[in-house]
Order: structure tokens, then C-alpha cells, then sequence
């Protein structure tokens, strides 16, 4: 689950990491009264849940109210990648005299969290990792034995800070590190960390990610989920417990596990045909989720054939085939249906399928292939 700026920032405060004055607006009238509040400069910063904002113009000085005003109404009026910005961030505005990148995530080759620092930081951070890797500093943290302040030393004299902003940056990388295990986080960015010509060091931006296996025990922050941004299918699949991504093809795709769902999308691309779904309904799905898939699925108006692919290990063909049936009266689709179905209770999920008007297969070749040409009509 990704954060805003806003959130992250406030996260980042309550470990001790400064962070500019500021509020979030949903109008420009509003954005106006916070920058009347803060006096002086502000920056409007389009909330959004995708990086590169400054560069699509989605982050811009004002420098007083009236401009504010004006340039959260231009902001609130954009799309960035797609996204329609719903909210900005007025913040106070920072002289920047350097911009420092500085993160924390998980190293998974070597089963260690990892901090990365940059001196040379801020929106083209991308491309110095790219043509500089030399000026990207990445040091492990041991999990057990924690981030000691000796070791957020060695970063900072890695990446060539000057020893007067040693004390604020082993804080701020402290509170990060602390933020990053309280969390349950998979990412704790500041972008840029920047050092101001009043010689502060502030986190002019945050980006976080949270570990969805983790959010059980996030309760809190799950609350705050934005779904504005999130397929409406998506966040139905997600209170069915179902893992569903759209793509763009136009087979629909049930399938029980993971892996399963991978193969059956190969095999259909290798029989011609695009998927238009990845839908795991987990081991063990019972007719009602079996439904809501189905629903999911025959919502998305590209969707001109549905394979049902299902291995009966824990998750019962019977059941899966009750749930077809529960939805079919429900959606009444128009579309093919292309359906292969073993094990457990296969013979009887196929029984109860038989008067459903399906396409039934034996292997999952024949059933891409069926998939395929229905989907061609
Ligand atoms: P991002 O593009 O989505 O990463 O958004 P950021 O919050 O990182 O802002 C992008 C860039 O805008 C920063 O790298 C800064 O150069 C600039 N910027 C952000 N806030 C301020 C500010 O308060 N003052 C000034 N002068 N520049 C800012
Ligand atoms: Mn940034």
C-alpha cells in the first residue's frame, strides 16, 4: 500500500524527522487560507501516488496567497500519469542550498534492510543512479542488532556530507529507521532530504510503502487507504480477499493460485490470445467469492471470453461451480465461457455445469485455445 507525501511526512514527524509547516487542501480557496496562515512563501504539491510530480508540473512555488490560490487551482485541475489530483499539500518553501536523497528499503538478495544516500539528490535522482552509480551510497543494516548512530555516521561520510550536518542527518536517518520498522514498511524515502540556506536539514518529500502482509497489524494506517486511485474492480476484488490486476487483453481469467494464473496467461498468449485479467481466487474459494470474481470479471467491458481454470487441491470444483452458477443468474453474461475444472469434486462441478451453456476443455492447451477463438468470435 503506497502513502501520500502528506501522510509520509506526518509519519516522519512523530520520530523526530523535521519536516516543513504545512496542510492539506482539496480547494484552491482553501490552499489560500493555509498559505495566508503560514505567511510568506508556499509550495503546492500535488497529492498523488506517483513519483515525477515535480517534473509534470505538479510542484510550484507561490509566493503569496492570491498565487496560491491560483496555482492549486492549476494543479487541482491536472492529471499526472493518469491520476486526477485531488488534494495538494501546501507546504512552507524551503531555500534549498543541497538536495541529499536518502531511503530506506529491503535488500532482498542479502535479507537486510538497506539504506541508499545520495549528496547528489532530488528530482533527477534516477538518472545519477543510471550515469553515476559511483555517487549512490548503499550501507545494510543489521536487523537484529538494529541502526546504530555509527553506522548512519559511515553513510554520511560516504556520501561526503559536511561534518556540521553529521549530528542532524544520524537523527533524522535514526527516526527513518524507526519509522521504517514501526510501519511494517517496505520503503521510506526522503526526496529530496534537503539542507537549507539557514543551514537546516528538512524532509522536503516522503514517499512510503507499506508491506500489504503487514497491514493486518497496521490497522491504523490502513484506514487512511486512498481507494480514489484504485481500479473500482480492484478495490472489490480486495474485500473479497481475491488478488486481481486488470490488463488490457480481452480473456478473462479465473483461476485458483498464483502460479496457476501465470501459466494459464502464458498459455494463452502462446495460443494467440490476451488476458485481460490476473485473478488468483486463493485456495479454498467458496461459491460467494467465486461470484464476486465472476461479477469482477464480466465488469470490464473489454472482456469478449472467460476461461475458468481451476485444480481442485483445497478449493472444491463443486463449490467453485456453485459460485459460476450464483453469478451466471446474477450478470447474466453475454460472452463465451470456456471452463476446465479437475480435481476434487470435479465430476460434480462439471454435473452442475453441464446445463450452463459452457465451453468444457480437458487440458489447459485445449482450454487457451477454446478461450482463443471464442474470444475472436
Ligand atoms: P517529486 O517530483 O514528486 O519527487 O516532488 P518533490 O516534493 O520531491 O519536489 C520536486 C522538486 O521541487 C524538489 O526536488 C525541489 O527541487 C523542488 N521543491 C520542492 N519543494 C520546494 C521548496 O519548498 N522550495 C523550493 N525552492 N523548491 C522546492
Ligand atoms: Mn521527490
Amino acid at each position: 500500500m503506497k502513502l501520500h507525501e502528506y501522510q509520509s511526512k506526518t509519519i516522519f514527524s512523530k520520530y523526530g524527522i523535521p519536516i516543513p509547516k504545512g496542510r492539506v487542501a482539496a480547494t484552491p480557496q482553501e490552499a489560500r487560507e493555509i498559505a495566508k496562515e503560514l505567511g510568506g512563501k508556499v509550495v503546492i504539491k500535488a497529492q498523488v501516488l506517483v513519483g515525477g510530480r515535480g517534473k509534470a508540473g505538479g510542484v510550484k512555488v507561490a509566493n503569496d496567497p492570491a498565487e496560491a490560490e491560483e496555482l492549486a487551482m492549476q494543479i487541482l485541475g491536472m492529471s499526472i500519469k493518469g491520476l486526477p489530483v485531488r488534494k495538494v499539500l501546501v507546504d512552507e518553501a524551503s531555500n534549498i542550498d543541497q538536495e541529499i536523497y536518502f531511503s530506506i528499503t529491503n535488500d532482498r538478495a542479502a535479507k537486510k534492510p538497506v539504506m541508499i544516500a545520495s549528496a547528489a539528490g532530488g528530482v533527477d535522482i534516477e538518472e545519477v543512479a543510471a550515469k553515476t552509480p559511483e555517487k549512490i551510497v548503499k550501507m545494510h543494516i543489521d536487523p537484529i542488532i538494529g541502526l546504530k548512530e555509527y553506522t548512519a555516521r559511515d553513510v554520511a561520510l560516504a556520501m561526503g556530507l559536511p561534518k556540521q550536518y553529521m549530528k542532524d542527518f544520524t537523527k533524522i536517518a535514526l527516526g527513518l529507521w524507526e519509522v521504517f520498522k514501526a510501519t511494517d514498511a517496505t520503503l521510506a524515502e526522503i526526496n529530496p532530504l534537503v539542507i537549507t540556506k539557514e543551514k537546516k536539514m528538512i524532509a522536503l518529500d516522503g514517499k512510503m510503502l507499506l508491506d500489504d502482509s503487514a497491514l493486518f497489524r497496521q490497522v491504523e494506517l490502513e484506514a487512511t487507504r486512498d481507494t480514489d486511485e484504485d481500479a473500482p474492480a480492484e478495490i472489490e476484488a480486495r474485500k473479497y480477499g481475491l488478488s486481481f490486476i486488470k490488463l488490457d487483453g480481452n480473456i478473462g481469467c479465473m483461476v485458483n493460485g498464483a502460479g496457476l494464473a501465470m501459466t494459464s496467461m502464458d498459455v494463452i498468449k502462446l495460443f494467440g490470445g490476451e488476458p485481460a485479467n490476473f485473478l488468483d481466487i486463493g485456495g479454498g474459494a467458496d461459491s460467494k467469492k467465486v461470484a464476486a470474481a465472476m461479477r469482477i470479471i464480466l465488469t470490464d467491458p473489454n472482456v469478449k471470453a472467460v476461461l475458468f481454470n481451476i485444480f481442485g487441491g483445497i478449493t472444491r470444483c463443486d463449490e467453485v461451480a456453485k459460485g459460476i452458477l450464483v453469478a451466471m443468474d446474477e450478470v447474466k453474461p453475454k460472452v463465451p465461457m470456456v471452463v476446465r475444472l479437475v480435481g476434487t469434486n470435479a465430476e460434480e462441478g462439471r454435473k452442475l455445469l453441464e446445463n450452463a451453456n459452457m465451453i468444457t476443455a480437458e487440458t489447459l492447451a485445449d482450454a487457451a485455445k477454446k478461450a482463443v477463438a471464442a474470444a475472436k468470435g
